[in-house]
Formats: C-alpha cells, structure tokens, sequence
C-alpha cells in the first residue's frame, strides 16, 4: 500500500520535540499569538530571506487580508488563474473584488502571461499568481506587467514553500507573499495556519493591525478589521517542524528526479520543472488518459492517485455568476480533464517511485 499522502512519517519521528514544543505553550498561559508566534514569524522569515512575516489562522485569511493592505476593494479586478484551489478566488471576492482568470500555461500549469496581459481591464488592480503544485509563476513577464499597469503582485504561494524563481524565494516575488499551513502543505501544521511575508515594513503593519481587530492599543480600534490570529500551539508546532523544511523539500525533489526517470519508460511525460524554478513538488502530476480507469487500476494495485483539481474555478457553481462557460479557458480545463497526482511525501518508501511507476504501466495497459 502506497496512498497518495501520508502526513504520519514527517510528524511520527518529531513526536517528542512536537510534545515539548505544544507542552511549553500549554504551561505558558498564552494560547493566541505570544512569543511562540513572534518567534516562528522571524524564522520563517529568514528562511525566506523576506524581512516582514505575519502569521495568520489560515491561507484563506492570509489571501483575504493581503488583498485588503494592498488597498484591493469593492470595483477593483483582481487578474488570477482558474487552476487552483477555490480559497484564490473566493479571498478575492471576501475583499469585494472581482476575480478576472486568465488561462494557464499548460506545461507549468501556472498563470500564462499573455493571458494575463489580454485579460486586463481598467479596473485591474492586482495580479494574483499562484505557485501551483511547488513551482513558481512565470514572475518576470507578470511582473513587467504589473509595473506598466500600476498593479500590485501578490503571489498565492500556499503549495510553494521554498521554492524560487531565478534564485529568489516564493513569498519573496511580489509586494506581498500568502502561505498557508494546512496539514498537508509543504510546511503543515498540527491544524491550521497561515502567513504573509512582505518587504514593505507599513505593509506588515497594516496586516498586524487587520488580523487582530484593528487595535494597536488595546480597544481602541482604528478601523472594522479581522480576527486571524494564529494559534500560539501552531506557532509552536510550525518551529519545530520549520527546521526541517529544507530536507523534506530536497526529499520531495530526489523522489521527483526519480519519477523523472522512471515515467519515460511506460510512455508518459513527466512534468516539467522550468528554466530558472526550483520546483518544490507539492504536488507530482502526469498527464494521463481515461484518467478514472488508470487511477481505478492503481488503487486495485495498493496505489494511491488524486485528482487536484477536478474543476477549474470559472466551472465551479460558485463562480456562475462571471458567466464564464466551458471552452472559456482550454489549458486550465485540459489540465482539470487529465492531470492525475501521484504520491509524493517526505517519508514515501525509499522503493516507492518503482513501485508507483510499475502499477501505473500495468493500470495503463489494462
Ligand atoms: C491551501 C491553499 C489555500 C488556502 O489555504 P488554507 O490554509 O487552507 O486556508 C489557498 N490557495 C492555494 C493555492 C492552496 O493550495
């Protein structure tokens, strides 16, 4: 049996300094913020080599909060990807914005930059690309765009920890970079998390003052703000788990480099890492056909496969309302029709990528 995530060999073998790490907050008295939070924001900071972090209660409300400091409001559009997660668009909307998506680049699956050029209108205020699956966006021509156009960049970087394009960090590429926690991200947490990096100090102000109600002082609130404090248990959590980041993301990276040799051998084409990314694997996709048959023949195997994502955001009833139809966005659609996800996780057996591989030649040829 191989699934297709396993979170327990990453957390298992930290298990005694995760234990320390939540028993301390737990005698601390302080359960909000504090200094365990303090302290995981400096270090994930560095580690981005990014001066300003704020830590939040979830990507969705590090999205949401980002868009509102950058000063993103009712009228304004806000140009993104359809390929991603749903917590993209919809942060853009609780910012009463409008989502304006623009296709995909079908080989990187990210934002393709003459789309996004084609899809500006005069009330765009923002770009909003995301890493998708541990790569970063095409950065250079978006960001050419966005100065020609007076826009903001604020880079989805949820599934890109770590990552970088042309020797720069995610979260290090825009005006504002929004990551989360979640479990099963790169860096997850015992629960959820989220966090904004930014360069501009009045930029962390702002997102300080927007995740804790607005008040420097204690009830005296400046403006109708927010609560997206993140839990001083996860701030604890995310430090120790933190330190090992660059490991698990090398280990995401031989087992990519493995599945890259292995995957020409029963006809498939690996995905591509682009000139001048540092891929960190969130997600290993292949482009497969009759993609239910073959993830039917691999879960028969042992093996598991997911489907992220099945739907692209302009077909999701959510969304209806842009009166955006089939056909609307080709690459994001073909990329929502075909891709299938593979294992991939710190701790997947040293033999797994054969193992995956050989049940993948044998699910197609059935
Ligand atoms: C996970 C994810 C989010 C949302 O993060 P949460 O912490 O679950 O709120 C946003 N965007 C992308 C691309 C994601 O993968």
């Amino acid at each position: 049996m191989i699934p297709f995530i396993d979170l327990r060999p990453q957390n298992e073998p930290l298990r005694s300094e995760l234990e320390a790490a939540l028993g301390r907050v737990l005698d601390s008295g302080a359960y909000t913020l504090g200094p365990e939070v303090a302290a995981f924001e400096q270090e994930f900071a560095d580690w981005c080599g990014v001066p300003h972090a704020v830590a939040m209660n979830s990507g969705t409300a590090a999205l949401h909060l980002a868009l509102l400091a950058a000063g993103i409001g009712p009228g304004d559009d806000v140009v993104t990807t359809p390929f991603s997660f749903i917590a993209t668009a919809c942060a853009i909307r609780y910012a009463g914005a409008n989502p304006v998506f623009a296709d995909i680049d079908f080989a990187t699956r990210n934002l393709d930059p003459e789309a996004a050029a084609k899809a500006l209108t005069p009330r765009t205020r923002a770009i909003l690309p995301v890493h998708l699956y541990g790569q970063t966006a095409d950065m250079d021509p978006l960001r050419a765009l966005a100065q020609q156009h007076g826009l903001a960049v604020i880079e989805d970087a949820a599934q890109a920890h770590g990552a970088s394009y042309r020797g720069a960090p995610a979260g290090g590429l825009g005006v504002l970079g929004c990551f989360s926690f979640y479990p099963t991200k790169n860096l997850g947490a015992l629960g959820e998390g989220g966090l904004v990096t930014t360069r501009d100090a009045a930029l962390a102000d702002a997102l300080r003052s927007l995740r804790d109600w607005g008040a420097r002082e204690k009830y005296q609130h400046e403006i109708v703000a927010h609560n997206a404090r993140m839990d001083a248990f996860q701030g604890a959590a995310l430090r120790v788990k933190l330190r090992r980041l660059t490991a698990w993301n090398e280990e995401r990276r031989a087992i990519a480099a493995r599945y890259e040799e292995l995957l020409p051998g029963i006809g498939l084409e690996p995905p591509l890492e682009a000139p001048g990314c540092k891929h960190v694997w969130h997600v290993y996709t292949v482009c497969v056909p009759e993609r239910e048959r073959v993830a039917a023949g691999l879960r028969e195997q042992g093996i598991g496969s997911a489907v992220v994502y099945p739907r692209p955001l302009h077909l999701q009833p959510a969304f209806a309302d842009l009166g955006l139809g089939a056909g609307s966005f080709p690459n994001a659609e073909r990329a929502a029709r075909e891709l299938l996800g593979l294992p991939m996780y710190p701790g997947l057996p040293a033999d797994g990528p054969e193992r995956v591989v050989a049940a993948l030649g044998k699910a197609l040829r059935l």
